[in-house]
Formats: C-alpha cells, structure tokens, sequence
C-alpha cells in the first residue's frame, strides 16, 4: 500500500480487467473498473478513505441496511474529450445531495475534501475505462450504507461511503412511453421523496413492473394526495412543451432535486424561453392534447441526460405526442452533451 494523497489510502490492482471488456457492447451498470473508493464510519468519525481494487464486501446478515434500508446513493458521470481530458459535470451538486439525503436517513455526513480527493484519484487511477466519443460515459455511484450488526430498528453507528464506477452507453434506447400514475405514489409530504435513498426506488419496482406489462417503460409520479398533478419519472425530472412554454413542477419534499433539471431551466431561461415551475395538472396536459399544445414531453436525468417521451397513459386511454421540428429535447441534449464533453464553452462553469 502506498499512501499518494493526504488523507487517502491507494492499493492499485495487479493487472487491469479492462482488456476483457467489451465497450461497444455495454448493458447500463454491468461492468465496473478496476478500482473502489471505500470509508468506514466508526466511533462517531470517517475513517481514511482507501482507494482499493474492486471487490466483495463481508457483511454481517444483520448489518442494518438489508433490515431497515439506511442507504442513500448518487449518481454522476465522467466524459472524455476529443484530447483525452476527462471531466465531470457538476460534482459539487452531488455531492451536496448525498448530504442532503443522508441528514434525512439519519446517516453522518460526509467530508466534502474526502469526496473530491478520493473521487478524484479514483479517477484518475480508472481514466483508461472513460472512452471519449458520444455517448461514451463512466457512471459513478457514490453510495452509503449502515453497516452495524444488530437488527435494532434505529440508526446504524457504523457505515460504509463508497464509489463504484461503470462504463457506460447512454441509458435509454428508443421511445419511451409513460403511465401516468392514478393509484400508486412514489412519495408523500413530510416523507423522503428529495433523498436518494435506496428505498425511494424499491417501492417503485412493483408499479413499475406492472406499467411495463401495459406496454409503458416508466412511470410518471403523481402527488399522493390528489394524483392530479404530474411529478417526476422513475429517475427522471419531468418537463412538459406547451406552445413554446417549458413547464416543470417545482421541487419539493417528494421531488429529487435534479442537476439536469436545474440546468435545463438555465439554460432554458438564457435562451429567453419562458419557463414556468408550478404544479402542472394531469387535466392541463389532456386539454394540451385535444388542442394540439402540447408539443413534447422529456425526462431530464444523469443516465440518459434528457429523454424524449413519444406518449402516455392515463386511466385507460392512450396519447401520442407528435412529432416537432427541432424539438427542444434534442436542443438541450446537445447543449448539455457539447459543455459535458467540452466542445462547447462552459459559460456556467459546469465542467470539473
Ligand atoms: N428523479 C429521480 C427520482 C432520480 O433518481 C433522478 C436521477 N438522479 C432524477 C430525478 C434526475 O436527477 P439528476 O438530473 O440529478 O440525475
């Protein structure tokens, strides 16, 4: 073991997997790199971070996060330009989330100099398994579990923050159709619906599963109180296209606070695009479509960066969106694509 970065342990693999892999061919999050970012939390501090090779963990069965589901997780990538420089987008906005999502799960936060310099070497350490070109990504996942033996229903007093990172191809392919949700809720006021939290998508499985089997890919959440008024996507923020109006619903305590999301009304708003953030009723979307308004549907999320959505369900019936000109999906894709891979400037200083 050497020990290349103040506070931060490095034990490299003897010989890299990367050459068994096969980057044109890459199922979403089924490949990892050789290496892991791993910090204990025990008696009442972070440890050092070490910088491992990948590998198993060995739990105890009664660690507390496959009793209780204290565990929170990010997710961002990493993208390399036509000059090999890898780059992040936005880091400091994940990292302030798995904060944000780990004080509401009870879990100690984490140092920010230990996320960035353990992320950063990990990197580093990893920077071959990040392919320039489009479309070519390293995901990272950032991710905290309550490791304490005990099955105690309070919280864990011993946690593991690690990083794990996968090559990827973008996530989605094809068209993607969305039940808008009548019966089923992912999140409720007072509840954790903002966190990251591993459970948030546990309880959307079963929905899921059942949307799928009608033929939809996702669900898009409505609020649990009414189910009048549109939400979020499985792992995607919502934006409607009125007109040329760009609605999204604000955030709220059941609402992830999306980085695409925040930087799609940015850019937006720069481009002198009226965008409006308020609930949007499910009844404003079926009057858009009698009227021929609504001109796109897209989900903004880090896996698939904005998402077009060709129609939807709800209560039975079937809607198909029509196909626009220069739609503002693809415009913000390739905007957001060309500052993530630098080829564009990066007048918002999004790129790290
Ligand atoms: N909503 C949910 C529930 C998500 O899991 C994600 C993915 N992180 C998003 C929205 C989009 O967030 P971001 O743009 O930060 O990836």
């Amino acid at each position: 073991m050497d020990t290349s970065v103040k506070n931060l342990i490095v034990e490299k693999i003897k010989s890299s997997k990367i050459g068994q892999v096969d980057f044109d061919n890459l199922p979403f999050g089924d490949v990892f790199t050789d290496h892991m970012m791993v910090c204990d939390y025990k008696n009442g501090s972070w440890g050092t971070p070490k910088i491992i090779p990948y590998q198993p963990l060995t739990l105890d069965p009664s660690a507390r996060v496959f009793h209780y589901g204290q565990a929170v997780f990010e997710g961002m990538k990493a993208y390399k330009d036509d000059k090999g420089q890898a780059w992040l987008f936005r880091p400091d906005e994940n990292f302030r989330r798995i904060n944000k999502s780990c004080v509401r799960l009870a879990i100690p936060e984490f140092p920010e100099e230990y996320f960035f310099d353990s992320l950063k070497t990990l990197l580093r350490l990893d920077v071959e398994w990040i392919k320039p070109g489009e479309g070519n990504t390293l995901y990272v996942r950032p991710f905290v579990i309550a490791t304490q033996p005990g099955v105690i229903a309070a919280p864990s007093e011993e946690y593991k923050f690690m990083i794990i990172c996968s090559p990827a191809k973008s996530y989605y392919g094809g068209e993607v159709r969305v039940k808008i949700a009548e019966k089923f809720s992912r999140a409720a006021d007072g509840g954790f619906g903002f966190a990251k939290a591993a459970g948030n998508y546990a309880g959307q499985f079963y929905p899921t599963k059942l949307a799928k089997e009608e033929g939809f890919q996702q669900i898009v959440w409505t609020d649990s109180s009414t189910h009048e008024y549109i939400e979020e996507a499985g792992t995607m923020n919502v934006f409607v296209r009125i007109g040329d109006k760009l609605l999204t619903c604000p955030t709220s305590d059941r609402i992830l606070d999306g980085v695409t999301r925040k930087s799609v009304i940015a850019l937006a708003r720069d481009q002198g695009i009226e965008v409006e953030i308020r609930p949007i009723k499910v009844a404003e979307l079926l009057d858009a479509t009698k009227n021929n308004t609504l001109k796109e549907m897209f989900g903004s999320g880090t896996a698939a960066v904005i998402n077009p959505i060709q129609g939807f369900g709800y209560k039975g019936d079937k809607y198909e969106l029509p196909k626009v000109e220069n739609s503002y999906a693809s415009r913000f894709k390739k905007q957001l694509t060309d500052i993530q891979y630098n080829r564009s400037e990066d007048k918002y200083g999004w790129r790290y």
